[in-house]
Parts: C-alpha cells; structure tokens; sequence
C-alpha cells in the first residue's frame, strides 16, 4: 500500500464525520494537545514490546503528515525515541505493520532480500461499507445505531471462533474511528503466523461470497461446521430485531431480495400473503417465513445478511498495514479512546457513545494546552486522570497491559 492509495482509499468512501464539533482546520491544534499531553507512550510502548526490546525497535510504522504526505519504514529504537518523534511530527494518521528482520529504518543499508516481515498480530478489519447492500439505514462511510448491529454480530460471531476454535486468548477490539472495527489476535501463537496460515484462517472464517449481483451468497452443506452452528445461533438472537430495524421486509422490493432464496412454491405464497397484507410488521412476516421454509433456507439468510463480512486481504498479508489504536481519525476528530469493545457485554459498543475529541477539550485542564512542561502542571494532570476521559484510557489499555503483555513476560 502506498500514499495515493491510502489517499484514495479514504477520499473514495466519502464524508461522513457524525461529528458535527470537529473542523478540521482545528485538527494541528488538536493534534498538538493530544500527542503532547495525553497520547498514553508507556502504555502503547508496553503493548509493542511485548516484553522484548528488540520487538518494538523491528517493528514498522508509518505516519500520515499533513496534505497526505506518506513516510512509511519508521522505527524507534525506544519509548522515548517514538514519543520525541510523535510529539514533533504530530502525525494525522499512525498505521502499525509488521517486524521485520533489520529496523525498518535501516533497511537502506541491508540487501533487500534480507529484509523481510517476519512476525505480526493476526489482525481483522470489518468495514460497514461491505454491509451497503444489505444495510437500508445508511450507505458508504455514515452508520447509525441500527446498522452498528452488524457489527455487534459480526465480532461476537468472530470473538468466539477465535477464541473456541483457534484457542486464541489475547484479543483486542478496536473501533476504527470511523466506518468498523479491527482486531488484534496478540497471543504469541497469532504473531509468529506464517503467511499461509493466515490466509488458511482468513478462508475459514469467510461465508458470503460473489459480488452484489450474486443472488446466493452462502451455500451450507450437512452436516453443519460446528462453527456454522454455533453462529447461526448467535445471529439467530439478534435477526429479528434486524429485520425490523433495517426493514428487510418491509416493501416488495426488499422482500424479494430475502425471497430470492426461498424455493419458488413457498416464495409464491409468501408474495401473496404479504402483498395481500400491506400493514403487516416485518417482524411477523419473518415469523411467517420461519415457520414455512426450511431449516437450511433460514439459516443460509441468517447468515447471508450478518456472518462477518472480513477484509481478506488485511489478514493476509504479514506486511499490511492497519491504522494504529488510539491514533486521532482525522476524517471525523475522534481518537478511539473507548474503542476497546467487549464482546460479550451485556451493554453494546455504540460509536455514537464515544467522547468525540473537541466537543471534550472545554472539560479538560487548562494548563493542558498551554506549554507549560507536564511536570509543573501536575495538580491538573491528577484532576484529568480522574476525568471520564481517563476512564476511558484505562479501558483501552488494560487488556494490552494486564493480558497481552504479561503472558509475555512470565
Ligand atoms: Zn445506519
């Protein structure tokens, strides 16, 4: 991935902030109190080396300047040396990749076959683009409330295959800051993943396939994976609700799309029953399908409409790059501060939840935007860490301190 493809990949989806504080003309400025004062170095440090000094000083980064300017291949031979750089650069966008063989900053001064990505989180990215043809709420980068429900399925459905099926134990949910969500797999086993075995993962984990004019994206044989079974009942708790929601059912062109995949005799009578009752819910409607159509026809709908839609190539690729956790999204000015996301929460993730970054800058300390040295402004630093902000680093933070990198060190 280079520049003008990063360029392009984030100008193509379009605008859509949900932020209606942030000008972005104010993002140097926010960019300068944020990396200044608030971005957590020793936490971020602790992540990324993993117990492991030469961990961190292999690892790539790469920073987004402004007007798009793209460094890739920088390394940091410390904590200190990454915050000195950060702090000066104050970088629009950070985006993590992988450990290579030599520091990637060095890499001009060795062969180039011998620099080589050797080691990464298995990573995940779930964009709600992908949902655009499923979705009625919102298209391209917008989502709501409703559509974030396919998220919700998605990363319970992949939270437990992960863990049950894998046996993987360090995983780190991340709102993007935008438009879906990324995972870091940190458990030893997950980084020192071959390239093969990744994409061997990736294809177990993907279900819908064929593009938008593809009728009949999933196709399910019997006996069932037990991983299919065990996702068909996590999106069975959650699909009528969908349907409601998202109105799947609500008209004749969007009934005919689910219909599309009943067999024709039970499509035909279904078509009549709801043309001849324009009134009712689709709740009720999806009750009558479920009762007429058989269990394999159920569930291949299930799961058409909400098994986890990945970026393939995202997970494969050793050396792709993934925007970094807590880095500032300068399309929409918010910093994924609560982005850690629990699958089994019992109170669901909404982005629509999170602090969005200037509309949370009044509640903060003065003295933080000033250039008074930290040290002397420590009073207000206390007051800060006890702030609902700070709550929420700390939320951020504990699974990559408390899980990842202990298992690391003992
Ligand atoms: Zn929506």
């Amino acid at each position: 991935m280079n520049g003008k493809e990063v360029k392009e990949k984030e100008e193509d989806k379009g605008e859509a902030s949900g932020n209606a504080d942030y000008d972005r003309a104010e993002l140097p400025d926010l960019l300068r109190i944020y990396y200044s004062r608030l971005f957590p170095y020793d936490k971020y440090y602790d992540w990324l080396e993993y117990g492991d000094r030469d961990t961190f000083s292999h690892r790539e980064f790469s920073f987004t300047l402004e007007d798009d300017v793209y460094v890739r291949y920088q390394s940091f031979e410390s904590r200190q040396a990454l915050e000195d750089s950060v702090r000066k650069t104050r970088p629009y966008k950070i985006d993590v990749g992988a450990i290579f063989s030599v520091r990637p900053s060095m890499r001009s001064r060795v062969q180039q076959a011998s620099f080589k990505a050797l080691r990464k989180e298995l990573v995940f990215d779930i964009d709600m683009t992908d949902y655009d043809d499923i979705r009625t709420c919102c298209q391209g980068a917008n989502i709501c409330g409703k559509c974030w429900k396919f998220m919700t399925i998605a990363i319970r459905i992949l939270d437990r295959a992960l863990r049950e099926d894998f046996g993987f134990l360090h995983l780190l949910w991340v709102y993007s800051g935008r438009r879906g969500v990324h995972c870091w797999v940190c458990d030893e086993e997950a980084i020192q993943l071959s390239q093969p075995a990744r994409c061997a993962i990736v294809e177990y984990l993907t279900l819908v396939q064929g593009g938008e004019h593809q009728t009949r994206k999933v196709r399910l044989r019997t006996p069932l994976h037990p991983s299919i079974s065990s996702a068909i009942k996590i999106a069975r708790r959650y699909f009528e609700d969908l349907v409601e929601e998202q109105g799947f059912l609500d008209d004749a062109e969007r009934w005919g799309k689910m219909l599309a995949l009943v067999p024709e005799t039970k499509r035909k009578m279904l078509q009549q029953e709801w043309e001849g009752r324009p009134r009712e819910s689709g709740r009720d409607r999806w009750r009558r399908l479920w009762t007429e159509v058989q269990d394999v026809t159920k569930n291949e709908i299930m799961l058409q409409w909400c098994y986890p839609r990945l970026d393939a190539n995202v997970t494969k690729g050793i050396n792709h790059l993934l925007k970094s956790p807590l880095c500032v999204h300068p399309k929409t000015g918010t910093i994924p501060l609560v982005s850690r996301i629990e699958p089994n929460s019992h109170t669901p993730f909404l982005p629509s939840l999170l602090p969005l970054f200037p509309s949370y800058l009044p509640s903060l300390p003065l003295s933080l935007f000033s250039s008074t040295p930290l040290s002397s402004c420590r009073q207000d630093m206390c007051s800060y860490q006890h702030s609902g902000i700070w709550t929420h680093l700390i939320l951020l933070q504990s699974p990559l301190s408390s899980s990842c990198v202990q298992s690391w060190i003992s």
